[in-house]
Protein backbone atom coordinates (compact mmCIF):
# COMPACT_ATOMS: atom_id res chain seq x y z
CA UNK A 1 0.00 0.00 0.00
CA UNK A 2 1.35 3.08 -1.25
CA UNK A 3 1.53 6.26 1.79
CA UNK A 4 0.86 9.62 1.00
CA UNK A 5 3.52 11.92 0.37
CA UNK A 6 2.94 14.63 2.36
CA UNK A 7 3.74 18.76 2.32
CA UNK A 8 6.68 19.62 3.95
CA UNK A 9 6.45 23.85 3.03
CA UNK A 10 4.77 25.60 0.71
CA UNK A 11 7.01 28.72 0.05
CA UNK A 12 5.91 31.78 -1.61
CA UNK A 13 8.52 33.74 -4.16
CA UNK A 14 11.45 35.05 -2.31
CA UNK A 15 12.49 38.56 -3.82
CA UNK A 16 13.88 38.63 -7.16
CA UNK A 17 17.05 39.81 -8.24
CA UNK A 18 18.78 40.58 -11.80
CA UNK A 19 20.85 37.69 -13.31
CA UNK A 20 22.64 40.32 -15.92
CA UNK A 21 19.87 42.24 -17.41
CA UNK A 22 18.05 39.88 -18.73
CA UNK A 23 16.94 37.41 -16.32
CA UNK A 24 14.60 38.88 -12.79
CA UNK A 25 14.66 35.89 -10.79
CA UNK A 26 13.00 34.37 -7.92
CA UNK A 27 15.68 31.51 -6.44
CA UNK A 28 13.54 28.79 -4.19
CA UNK A 29 16.95 27.17 -3.82
CA UNK A 30 20.05 26.47 -2.96
CA UNK A 31 18.73 30.26 -1.17
CA UNK A 32 15.96 29.07 0.56
CA UNK A 33 17.21 27.70 4.60
CA UNK A 34 14.58 25.13 4.65
CA UNK A 35 16.29 23.53 1.16
CA UNK A 36 19.72 24.58 1.26
CA UNK A 37 22.36 22.37 -1.09
CA UNK A 38 21.43 19.37 -0.52
CA UNK A 39 17.32 18.59 0.27
CA UNK A 40 16.41 19.22 -3.63
CA UNK A 41 19.47 16.72 -4.71
CA UNK A 42 19.66 16.29 -7.58
CA UNK A 43 18.35 19.59 -7.81
CA UNK A 44 20.90 22.07 -6.62
CA UNK A 45 19.47 25.38 -8.10
CA UNK A 46 15.95 26.69 -8.93
CA UNK A 47 15.64 30.26 -10.66
CA UNK A 48 12.66 31.12 -11.59
CA UNK A 49 11.76 34.34 -13.89
CA UNK A 50 8.27 34.82 -12.96
CA UNK A 51 6.00 35.65 -15.66
CA UNK A 52 7.14 39.37 -16.43
CA UNK A 53 6.64 41.91 -19.59
CA UNK A 54 10.02 42.91 -21.29
CA UNK A 55 9.57 46.17 -23.10
CA UNK A 56 11.02 46.18 -26.54
CA UNK A 57 14.78 46.75 -26.76
CA UNK A 58 17.45 46.37 -29.89
CA UNK A 59 19.88 45.90 -28.00
CA UNK A 60 18.81 42.24 -26.29
CA UNK A 61 19.03 42.05 -22.84
CA UNK A 62 20.78 39.04 -20.95
CA UNK A 63 23.81 37.50 -19.18
CA UNK A 64 27.09 37.75 -21.20
CA UNK A 65 30.30 35.59 -21.02
CA UNK A 66 30.30 32.86 -18.29
CA UNK A 67 31.66 29.41 -17.51
CA UNK A 68 29.92 26.66 -15.68
CA UNK A 69 31.77 22.92 -14.66
CA UNK A 70 30.68 19.73 -12.57
CA UNK A 71 27.02 19.88 -13.73
CA UNK A 72 24.10 20.55 -16.04
CA UNK A 73 21.82 23.76 -17.17
CA UNK A 74 18.11 22.89 -17.93
CA UNK A 75 16.45 26.07 -18.93
CA UNK A 76 12.82 25.93 -19.43
CA UNK A 77 10.79 28.29 -21.25
CA UNK A 78 7.30 29.00 -20.63
CA UNK A 79 7.15 32.53 -22.37
CA UNK A 80 9.59 34.39 -24.60
CA UNK A 81 12.62 32.73 -25.85
CA UNK A 82 16.20 32.85 -25.19
CA UNK A 83 19.49 32.47 -27.38
CA UNK A 84 22.72 30.61 -26.36
CA UNK A 85 26.13 31.01 -27.51
CA UNK A 86 28.59 28.52 -26.07
CA UNK A 87 32.81 28.51 -26.39
CA UNK A 88 32.83 24.78 -28.62
CA UNK A 89 30.88 26.98 -31.60
CA UNK A 90 27.61 25.70 -30.48
CA UNK A 91 24.16 27.94 -30.52
CA UNK A 92 20.46 27.86 -30.29
CA UNK A 93 17.33 29.30 -29.32
CA UNK A 94 15.03 27.60 -26.86
CA UNK A 95 11.57 28.50 -27.82
CA UNK A 96 8.23 28.90 -26.03
CA UNK A 97 7.12 25.44 -24.43
CA UNK A 98 10.79 24.24 -25.08
CA UNK A 99 13.73 22.68 -23.25
CA UNK A 100 17.70 22.98 -23.33
CA UNK A 101 19.30 20.27 -21.45
CA UNK A 102 22.75 21.51 -21.33
CA UNK A 103 25.30 19.12 -20.05
CA UNK A 104 28.54 21.57 -18.49
CA UNK A 105 30.47 18.93 -17.56
CA UNK A 106 34.23 19.83 -18.02
CA UNK A 107 33.32 22.87 -18.80
CA UNK A 108 32.64 25.55 -21.31
CA UNK A 109 32.04 29.34 -22.10
CA UNK A 110 28.49 30.41 -22.73
CA UNK A 111 26.35 33.35 -23.07
CA UNK A 112 22.35 33.57 -22.78
CA UNK A 113 20.29 36.56 -24.28
CA UNK A 114 16.61 37.24 -25.25
CA UNK A 115 16.42 35.94 -28.90
CA UNK A 116 16.49 38.77 -31.42
CA UNK A 117 13.26 38.44 -32.04
CA UNK A 118 11.34 38.67 -29.63
CA UNK A 119 13.84 41.20 -27.55
CA UNK A 120 12.53 43.58 -30.49
CA UNK A 121 8.48 43.21 -29.83
CA UNK A 122 9.05 42.65 -26.43
CA UNK A 123 6.19 41.25 -24.48
CA UNK A 124 5.70 38.46 -21.86
CA UNK A 125 8.59 36.54 -20.21
CA UNK A 126 8.79 33.23 -17.94
CA UNK A 127 11.56 30.94 -17.62
CA UNK A 128 13.36 28.39 -15.19
CA UNK A 129 16.11 27.66 -15.00
CA UNK A 130 17.64 24.34 -13.08
CA UNK A 131 20.81 23.27 -11.98
CA UNK A 132 21.34 19.60 -11.99
CA UNK A 133 24.06 18.02 -10.45
CA UNK A 134 26.52 14.97 -11.53
CA UNK A 135 27.25 12.12 -9.70
CA UNK A 136 31.55 13.12 -9.37
CA UNK A 137 31.98 10.19 -11.87
CA UNK A 138 30.52 11.96 -14.23
CA UNK A 139 31.03 15.76 -13.40
CA UNK A 140 34.48 15.61 -15.98
CA UNK A 141 32.22 14.43 -18.90
CA UNK A 142 32.21 16.21 -22.49
CA UNK A 143 30.03 19.26 -22.68
CA UNK A 144 26.69 18.25 -24.83
CA UNK A 145 23.14 19.34 -25.66
CA UNK A 146 19.51 18.04 -25.80
CA UNK A 147 17.17 20.29 -27.30
CA UNK A 148 14.32 19.11 -26.11
CA UNK A 149 11.41 21.16 -27.99
CA UNK A 150 7.78 20.71 -27.02
CA UNK A 151 7.01 18.30 -29.67
CA UNK A 152 9.34 15.89 -28.34
CA UNK A 153 8.33 15.75 -25.17
CA UNK A 154 6.58 12.40 -23.82
CA UNK A 155 2.79 13.29 -23.30
CA UNK A 156 0.74 11.18 -21.49
CA UNK A 157 -3.20 12.88 -22.24
CA UNK A 158 -5.36 12.26 -18.98
CA UNK A 159 -8.54 11.28 -19.16
CA UNK A 160 -12.17 13.36 -19.68
CA UNK A 161 -9.76 15.47 -22.02
CA UNK A 162 -8.11 16.69 -18.27
CA UNK A 163 -4.65 17.85 -19.82
CA UNK A 164 -1.43 16.42 -20.25
CA UNK A 165 1.28 15.50 -18.59
CA UNK A 166 4.80 16.45 -20.65
CA UNK A 167 7.57 13.84 -19.82
CA UNK A 168 11.20 15.49 -20.17
CA UNK A 169 12.73 12.83 -18.16
CA UNK A 170 11.89 9.76 -16.83
CA UNK A 171 8.53 8.75 -17.27
CA UNK A 172 4.75 9.17 -16.38
CA UNK A 173 2.85 5.92 -16.34
CA UNK A 174 3.73 4.04 -19.89
CA UNK A 175 5.04 7.44 -21.28
CA UNK A 176 9.22 8.51 -21.56
CA UNK A 177 10.78 11.53 -21.85
CA UNK A 178 13.36 12.64 -24.04
CA UNK A 179 15.96 13.62 -21.74
CA UNK A 180 19.08 11.54 -21.20
CA UNK A 181 20.06 11.99 -17.35
CA UNK A 182 23.52 11.13 -15.86
CA UNK A 183 21.40 9.95 -12.22
CA UNK A 184 17.20 8.80 -12.00
CA UNK A 185 15.17 11.72 -11.91
CA UNK A 186 11.46 12.40 -13.13
CA UNK A 187 10.92 16.03 -14.64
CA UNK A 188 7.48 16.72 -16.32
CA UNK A 189 5.08 19.79 -16.83
CA UNK A 190 1.67 19.38 -15.91
CA UNK A 191 -0.87 20.94 -18.14
CA UNK A 192 -4.39 20.80 -16.46
CA UNK A 193 -7.38 21.72 -17.45
CA UNK A 194 -9.75 23.54 -14.52
CA UNK A 195 -10.95 20.79 -12.12
CA UNK A 196 -9.01 17.83 -13.78
CA UNK A 197 -6.75 16.07 -11.23
CA UNK A 198 -3.54 14.02 -11.46
CA UNK A 199 -1.19 10.98 -9.64
CA UNK A 200 1.77 10.89 -9.07
CA UNK A 201 3.94 8.07 -7.45
CA UNK A 202 7.54 8.58 -6.78
CA UNK A 203 9.72 6.45 -4.32
CA UNK A 204 10.00 7.59 -0.68
CA UNK A 205 13.43 8.84 -1.33
CA UNK A 206 13.37 10.68 -3.91
CA UNK A 207 13.51 14.57 -3.17
CA UNK A 208 10.43 16.30 -5.05
CA UNK A 209 9.27 19.44 -5.42
CA UNK A 210 6.60 21.47 -7.79
CA UNK A 211 6.87 24.80 -8.65
CA UNK A 212 2.93 26.24 -9.75
CA UNK A 213 4.06 28.09 -13.31
CA UNK A 214 0.46 29.25 -14.27
CA UNK A 215 -3.07 28.91 -12.28
CA UNK A 216 -3.72 27.33 -8.68
CA UNK A 217 -3.82 24.19 -7.49
CA UNK A 218 -4.75 22.05 -4.71
CA UNK A 219 -2.00 19.54 -3.85
CA UNK A 220 -3.64 17.25 -1.44
CA UNK A 221 -6.26 19.12 -0.60
CA UNK A 222 -4.33 22.41 0.37
CA UNK A 223 -4.66 25.61 -1.80
CA UNK A 224 -1.29 26.48 -3.50
CA UNK A 225 -1.09 29.60 -5.74
CA UNK A 226 0.66 30.88 -9.13
CA UNK A 227 4.75 30.72 -8.19
CA UNK A 228 4.66 29.21 -4.97
CA UNK A 229 7.01 26.30 -4.76
CA UNK A 230 5.65 23.06 -2.88
CA UNK A 231 8.34 20.95 -0.91
CA UNK A 232 7.17 17.37 -0.26
CA UNK A 233 8.28 15.28 2.63
CA UNK A 234 9.95 12.25 2.31
CA UNK A 235 7.11 10.36 3.69
CA UNK A 236 5.57 8.65 1.52
CA UNK A 237 5.33 8.13 -2.44
CA UNK A 238 1.83 9.60 -4.22
CA UNK A 239 0.11 12.40 -4.37
CA UNK A 240 -2.60 14.18 -5.85
CA UNK A 241 -2.85 17.71 -7.82
CA UNK A 242 -6.34 19.09 -8.40
CA UNK A 243 -6.22 22.59 -10.85
CA UNK A 244 -8.68 24.72 -9.25
CA UNK A 245 -7.86 26.96 -12.86
CA UNK A 246 -6.20 26.42 -15.88
CA UNK A 247 -2.53 25.13 -14.37
CA UNK A 248 0.88 24.58 -15.34
CA UNK A 249 3.10 23.31 -12.90
CA UNK A 250 6.83 22.09 -13.14
CA UNK A 251 7.17 18.81 -11.18
CA UNK A 252 10.71 17.61 -10.00
CA UNK A 253 11.65 14.16 -8.21
CA UNK A 254 14.91 12.70 -8.39
CA UNK A 255 17.31 10.59 -6.16
CA UNK A 256 19.46 11.98 -4.00
CA UNK A 257 23.82 12.20 -5.24
CA UNK A 258 24.83 11.50 -1.76
CA UNK A 259 28.21 13.09 -2.06
CA UNK A 260 30.28 16.00 -0.51
CA UNK A 261 29.08 19.27 -2.56
CA UNK A 262 31.84 22.12 -3.14
CA UNK A 263 29.84 24.76 -4.55
CA UNK A 264 31.64 28.06 -5.77
CA UNK A 265 29.44 30.79 -8.09
CA UNK A 266 29.22 28.97 -11.65
CA UNK A 267 31.52 25.67 -10.05
CA UNK A 268 29.86 23.09 -8.84
CA UNK A 269 32.20 20.27 -7.73
CA UNK A 270 33.42 17.89 -4.66
CA UNK A 271 35.93 19.64 -3.16
CA UNK A 272 37.76 22.83 -3.21
CA UNK A 273 40.61 21.48 -4.83
CA UNK A 274 39.02 20.60 -7.45
CA UNK A 275 37.06 24.28 -7.63
CA UNK A 276 40.41 25.78 -7.47
CA UNK A 277 41.54 24.01 -10.57
CA UNK A 278 38.33 24.96 -12.27
CA UNK A 279 39.15 28.71 -11.86
CA UNK A 280 42.91 27.64 -13.25
CA UNK A 281 41.74 26.02 -16.07
CA UNK A 282 39.32 28.80 -16.93
CA UNK A 283 42.36 31.22 -16.61
CA UNK A 284 44.08 29.11 -18.49
CA UNK A 285 42.32 29.25 -21.63
CA UNK A 286 40.64 25.26 -21.03
CA UNK A 287 36.85 26.34 -21.27
CA UNK A 288 37.96 27.92 -24.53
CA UNK A 289 37.42 31.57 -26.10
CA UNK A 290 34.30 33.25 -26.59
CA UNK A 291 33.41 37.07 -27.82
CA UNK A 292 31.27 39.23 -25.70
MN1 LIG B 1 24.82 29.87 -17.72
Amino acid sequence: MEKIKSIEAIIPPPAPHMVGNGFRVHNFFPGHPLIGKKRMSPFFLLDYNARIDFSPSEEPRGVGVHPHRGFETVTLSYHGKVAHHDSAGNSGVIGEGDVQWMTAGSGLLHKEYHETGYSRKGGPFQMVQLWVNLPAKYKMTAPQYQEITRNKMGKYQLPADGGTIEVIAGSYEEVQGPASTFSPMQVYNARLEKGASANFSFPQFFNTGLLVIEGSITVNGENVGTDHFVLFKNDGEIFTLEASDTATILILSGAPIDEPIAAYGPFLMNTWEEVEQAMKDMNAGKFGVLQE
